[in-house]
């Protein structure tokens, strides 16, 4: 896919934020810093340069907690707590101290220094076998670029670009990307993944962007007209009269969409045969509930509690827990709210849960086998879940069920629990019990697995990864990792039938479920609720209303016939724009 066409004016790359730009390239280059080179001073500067030090961390500290607080505000808590991270790179005496180490002991020029003690760090965490930490590299590198900029008195926060520019760069930060104004029209990088933070940050501040475009961005120089297409994930460079006026027309009509989408985004979504397809929200924190709220959410399709656990330094309480689900169902009232149970392991670490090292993390004891494995936990969980159950219409969904036992299991912890908080005087209220459909046997069990549960939720994210054996954080493969692949595709259709057959509700909580283009073959495919992020919303709501029944069920049974997923694409696509 990478590299030119035969027009040689084309670069064609990974989409990652959609959306049409037309911009002249600006690029961002990492600096020559001659002073990041280890550079001696004498015993008389030693002073200067620690407190020269200590003042690039508070400012980056005040600058990191800023830029939190306003991703949080504008993007969601979820894409905020990456700051975290960086913070708590900030405090950490590994990092700080021994920067200070070297610029007294070593008598090093404090750039030198912190440069060097961030290339040691961030190789080091790049060896890491476990993935959650070598990706921490990438922040460890964010947090010294930003100090060795205060430093050398770059002032980072404000870099600014003149209206209409392009970004390229051979790889952005979260926090580089967070930080851009609205100058920037759009983004391309040489390297990175649609799943990446960047590109979901884009993706809110709906900053058109394309990734891991390679070594074709060489001959991309400063100053160049460029149309970045989002959608298509191509960069055309230096575009005639004739394709900058169609591209412009292509823009008015998507501005003037997104504006009735917007505006239709509260309603609920009725199909044009009169079918209530639910839309919901994924969130991470009551802190979402508002935007999810604002964007047209009818309740949460899926509440990641695990970032309730990972922005805690201990193992949240039965009270902690109990505050933030309740404060979600209040916010609600009587629309569905799918809590999530515990899904660490896997890609989600917990500093505190001491989890032996696996081999293969993602095929370990992850999610329910974990809390299974850790019963004092969940149980912890469960309790904060059934007193929630008072305060709204709560729906309680455990990820990765491969069979029947497991869901016993859960079913059994949450009558102990029960009978615990009788015994102890607590009062409780009623909840439905649902599972994930993400590891591709219970796809193929669902007749087996649909009766002993109130609902099912199909997180395609997985099901996509463990079904084409692609790991979904690899960007090598990434280019394999599409969860309209028919394979996939053929599971949910068999989900769904089992659901029918003993008459429960089935959703799509995945990324798929986003995706406005795959809206009507979801709906075809039998799926009754989808759940998003809060800025699709709208979009899927729109579509859905074109969709009928019949013709929905015939597109579907026409794409589980096709070979690829790139066919089953050409085949939405085409629709769409008919
Ligand atoms: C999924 O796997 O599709 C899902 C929604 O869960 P997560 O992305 O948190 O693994
Ligand atoms: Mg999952």
């Amino acid at each position: 896919m990478k590299g030119r066409t035969a027009l040689e004016r084309q670069i064609k790359s990974i989409p990652a934020a959609a959306g049409l730009a037309i911009g002249k390239v600006v690029w961002l280059r990492k600096h020559d810093r001659a002073d990041d080179v280890p550079r001696h001073i004498s015993e008389d500067e030693v002073d200067a340069e620690l407190s020269r030090f200590h003042a690039a961390v508070a400012a980056a500290r005040e600058q990191i907690a800023e830029l939190r607080n306003t991703t949080a505000k504008q993007v969601g808590e979820e894409e905020a707590s990456v700051f975290d991270a960086h913070l708590a790179f900030l405090a950490d005496p590994a990092y700080v101290d021994e920067t200070v180490r070297r610029i007294r002991r070593e008598a090093l020029s404090a750039t030198g220094a912190c440069s060097a003690v961030t290339k040691e760090t961030s190789d080091m965490l790049a060896s890491l076998p476990d993935e959650y930490l070598s990706a921490r590299a990438a922040d460890i590198r964010d947090v010294g670029d930003r100090l060795l900029g205060l430093l050398s008195s770059e002032t980072k926060g404000t870099v600014t670009f003149a209206p209409g520019s392009v970004v390229v760069a051979d790889e952005l930060t979260p926090s580089q990307t967070a930080e851009l104004t609205s100058d920037v029209v759009g983004l391309v990088t040489r390297r990175g993944s649609k799943t990446g933070h960047a590109a979901i940050i884009a993706r809110t501040l709906a900053i058109p962007m394309v990734v891991g475009a390679g070594d074709a961005l060489d001959d991309l120089g400063d100053g160049q007209t460029v149309v970045v297409d989002g959608d298509a994930g191509t960069v055309d460079v230096e575009p005639d009269a004739a394709e900058l006026e169609a591209v412009r027309a292509r823009q008015a009509e998507r501005a003037k969409h997104r504006a009735e989408a917007l505006a239709a985004g509260r309603a609920p979504a009725v199909t044009a045969d009169g079918r209530r397809i639910e839309v919901l929200a994924n969130i991470g924190s009551p802190k979402d509930v508002e935007a999810a709220l604002a964007g047209g959410a009818e309740g949460v399709g899926l509440f990641r509690t695990e970032f309730l656990y990972q922005e805690s330094d201990h193992w949240p309480t039965e009270a902690e827990q109990l505050e933030a689900y309740r404060a979600v169902l209040e916010a609600f009232g009587d629309a569905p709210v799918i809590i999530r149970t515990l899904d660490i392991g896997g890609d989600k670490p917990l500093p505190y849960a001491e989890m032996p090292k696996e081999d293969n993390p993602f095929l370990g004891q992850r999610a329910v086998r974990f809390c299974l494995a850790n019963p004092d936990v969940f149980r912890t969980q469960l309790r904060a879940l059934l007193r929630a159950a008072m305060f709204g219409n709560l729906h309680v969904m455990v990820p990765m069920v491969e069979n029947v036992e497991e869901v016993e299991a859960v079913r059994a912890l949450f009558d102990e629990c029960r009978d615990q908080l009788k015994a102890e005087g607590q009062t409780f209220g009623e909840l439905k019990l649902g599972i994930m459909v993400e590891i591709p046997a219970a796809a193929v069990m669902a007749d087996i697995l649909a009766p002993h549960v109130d609902f099912m939720s199909i997180g395609t994210n997985d099901l996509t990864q463990y079904t084409l054996a692609v790991d979904r954080g690899n960007e090598r493969i990434e280019h394999l990792y599409d969860a309209s692949h028919p394979a996939v595709l053929r599971l949910i259709r068999m989900t769904c039938d089992a659901a029918a057959k003993v008459g429960i509700p089935v959703g799509v909580c995945g990324e798929l479920a986003g995706d406005a283009a795959m809206a009507e073959t979801l709906v075809g495919l039998g799926v009754t609720e989808l759940s998003m992020s809060a800025t699709r919303i709208a979009d899927v709501k729109v579509k859905l209303r074109g969709v009928t029944t019949d013709r929905a069920r015939a597109l579907a049974d026409e794409v589980l016939t096709l070979a690829s997923a790139a066919l089953v694409q050409a085949r939405v696509q085409a629709l769409a724009q008919a």
